[in-house]
């Protein structure tokens, strides 16, 4: 991806390039030769040394040399080619499961070959399954193994690691001789500073790592070479997302005053005040909302922090100043949740609030969509469907993201740009209860603004957590009782044990049933996803009005759903929920005054993993710890839900393994963006190329 805008050496230079393999490299987004030098190995194979079999150890990938002792066929449940090697030093057993009669002709008793392949314990003795190998003469060739380590690069299918091995050997040579369109970006002050080594010998190092280099270290992509291509990579990244950043303070938008009328009223008749931490909030989206360039604003707030009603504060600049604004969630039940808070805040200020559902029956759908259209409906509630509909706005100022970290950079431009209408733009608000480290937002969300609400409402007390095996299972339900007796609230949530969504929900109505059964005086409703809405909203209404004691569900309540009196919370099988997940469960409880307690129960033996994920939530009911932790546990593609929009797709760079890189990230940003346009271009087409589709918006 070495940029169009660069001059690009064309692949049909190398021998070997006819169109097939031209049409293969392209499949793996090669298509020149510099592309093919950023084409990086996944990993290494040590063949620079004949190791002595006696020396092996299970696991070890290695060359061996020796002389075959008998080689047999072995008959049994799968026939198998059985060849018994010897060096002197050692044994060692190479097994076969497909094999012809002339392999086994070639396998005779004293002859000598060299093997590369992973040694595994057998029963007698160490073994080889199906390793490379080559008949050898035993005392001329015990020195000829490669002069640096093996790259093995990532492929696609009838692409042979020779090929690529042999194509970026003539690339390297190529960068020898100082003969291809491959400069190095980054400032002589960068390298100096951080002691990085030039790019071409970088490049040469990791493609043929010479046979004392660290093995592990360029396995596990820790070595300074490629922490160097890390750098340059995370720097055309954070370049890239700051070129967007321009493009949208280019951009005009509605520039709307705060709110000096609904917005005090609305506060007056709260029964709280605003947290200094939401006012911080408020204020800075304010200041954006004034600006008269769209605002691209991330809000983090742990669960409960109180963004709704941030939201609604920003939402009543638009409204005052005679605009339609947008709040979207992600899910039907939050979109719900929503329509009713904001209602029961706005509706008795005159406020029009329009409820919009694919859901909804197609005469309330058309009176939704005149509302919206005519500009009589203000305030439009409902899910991120809602924009994907054809809905035209009469005049749209806000968007507000509930609870949507999962939001790539593309969607969110897209958004966008479905709201623009005579060349503004509206203003986006983004709100997340997922925090990631300031350094990595600072990256990845790197083309927008971010505040923090990082207070919660006074009184809150952290939620007590316990672990327990499921065979505890009577403890747990009596505790459900003694709750439930001292007019408490309870859900109960299942696990995701089932694959189905069928089964999970029949799990969920099961466990409902026998809770029923084993708790006659307590009121027991249930949720899942394959409930009508108005079930689903009927039993969530019921107990938010406590006319139910226990609520058993499925994951649907997991973002957003508020019931203050709900004090306890049991998750079944918590051993199969990521991190991030169990926090935002437990949130549902704890919003109220009274002590809260999660229950985490779990199944079976627990994997390190999950034993770390569950201790986590037993010691902590800080987010921004839980998502650091979740960080370590899982990596940043689950949590940033990059994996499912591509937003962040690096080659080299890893954002939990460079995380130390990313501080001098943000500096060098600035610096490179002043003082050297021209390279930063560059450097976005190296790294970022056509991945940017999105910075064209
Ligand atoms: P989240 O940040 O998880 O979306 P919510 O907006 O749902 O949190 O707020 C959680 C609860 O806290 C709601 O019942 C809300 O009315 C209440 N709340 C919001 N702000 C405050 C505040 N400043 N003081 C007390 N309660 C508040
Ligand atoms: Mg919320």
């Amino acid at each position: 991806m070495a940029g169009s805008s660069q001059s690009q050496t064309p692949l049909n230079r190398l021998k070997g390039v006819g169109p097939r393999v031209a049409e293969k490299l392209a499949r793996l987004d090669i298509h020149c030769i510099e592309d093919l030098l950023f084409h990086l190995p996944l990993r290494y194979e040590d063949r620079t040394r004949v190791v002595p079999i006696g020396s092996l150890r299970a696991g070890d990938s290695a060359v061996v040399q020796g002389e075959v002792q008998l080689t047999e066929i072995k008959y049994g449940r799968k026939r198998m080619l059985l060849c018994h090697l010897s060096d002197g030093t050692g044994r060692l057993l190479l097994r076969f499961f497909h094999f012809n009669a002339q392999q086994k002709e070639s396998l005779a008793r004293g002859v000598s070959l060299r093997c590369y392949g992973e040694a595994r314990k057998g029963a007698h003795s160490l073994e080889m399954v199906h390793p490379e190998y080559r008949r050898v003469d035993p005392d001329a060739e015990l020195n000829a193994v490669e002069e640096s380590l093996t790259p093995i690069y990532p492929t696609t299918e009838g692409l042979h690691q020779l090929t690529l091995r042999a194509l970026t050997e003539q690339a390297l040579q190529l960068l020898r001789e100082n003969k291809l369109a491959l400069s190095e970006l980054l400032p002589e002050s960068i390298l100096a500073q951080n002691q990085f080594p030039q790019l071409a010998q970088a490049l040469e190092y990791i493609h043929r790592p010479p046979p004392d280099a660290p093995v592990q270290a360029l396995q596990d992509r820790e070595h300074i070479m490629q922490t160097r291509l890390a750098f340059e990579e995370l720097l055309a990244y954070t370049c890239s997302m700051r070129q967007l950043r321009s493009l949208t303070a280019e951009h005009e938008a509605i520039s709307l005053p705060a709110s000096d009328r609904l917005k005090p009223a609305l506060l007056a008749g709260l029964p709280f005040s605003l947290t200094a931490a939401q006012q911080r909030v408020i204020q800075e989206i304010e200041h954006d909302l004034q600006q008269g360039h769209p605002m691209q604003r991330l809000v983090q707030g742990d669960v409960g922090s109180g963004k709704t009603l941030v939201a609604v504060c920003a939402l009543l600049s638009a409204i005052e100043a005679g605009y339609q604004a947008v709040m979207m969630a992600p899910t039907e039940i939050l979109a719900e949740q929503h329509f009713k808070n904001i209602s029961q805040w706005l509706t008795p200020m005159g406020i029009h609030i329009c409820w919009l559902s694919g859901k909804l029956p197609a005469a309330e759908r058309r009176t939704a969509i005149t509302a919206i259209e005519n500009g009589e409906a203000q305030v439009i509630v409902g899910t991120h469907a809602l924009f994907q509909e054809q809905v035209t706005f009469h005049h749209l100022a806000l968007v507000v993201i509930d609870e949507q970290h999962r939001f790539g950079v593309h969607q969110r431009l897209a958004l966008r740009e479905k709201g623009v209408k005579a060349g503004k733009y509206p203003h986006q608000l983004i709100m997340t209860a997922t925090p990631i480290p300031r350094t990595l937002t600072m990256t990845v969300y790197a083309d927008l603004d971010c505040s923090v609400i990082d207070e919660l409402p006074p009184g809150r007390k952290p939620v007590e957590t316990v672990v327990i095996p499921d065979s505890r299972r009577a403890d747990v339900v009596h505790r459900v009782k003694v709750a439930c007796d001292q007019g408490r609230q309870v859900y109960w949530v299942c696990s995701l044990i089932e694959e189905s969504e069928v089964l999970q929900c029949q799990a969920a109505e099961d466990t409902a049933q026998s809770l029923a059964a084993a708790l006659p005086q307590v009121r027991v409703g249930l949720v899942h996803g394959r409930l009508k809405p108005e079930q689903k909203e009927q039993t969530m209404q019921q107990f938010k009005q406590h006319k139910l004691d226990l609520l058993v569900a499925t994951t649907v309540i997991e973002v957003g759903v508020d019931v203050p009196n709900a004090s306890l919370m049991i998750i079944e099988n918590a051993e199969r929920f990521g991190l991030a997940q169990l926090h935002q469960l437990r949130g549902r409880v704890g919003r109220g005054t009274q002590d809260s307690a999660c229950v985490l129960m779990y199944h079976g033996g627990l994997s390190e993993n999950a034993r770390a994920r569950l201790a986590a939530m037993r010691e902590t009911n800080d987010g921004f710890v839980i998502a650091r932790k979740d960080l370590e546990l899982r990596g940043p593609g689950e949590i940033l839900g990059t994996r499912q929009t591509g937003m962040l797709q690096l080659r080299i760079a890893d954002l939990v393994k460079h995380q130390d890189l990313l501080p001098r990230l943000q500096r060098w940003t600035d610096e490179l963006v002043l003082s050297q346009p021209q390279r930063v271009t560059q450097l976005i087409n190296r790294w970022v190329g056509h991945n940017q589709r999105f910075a064209q918006v």
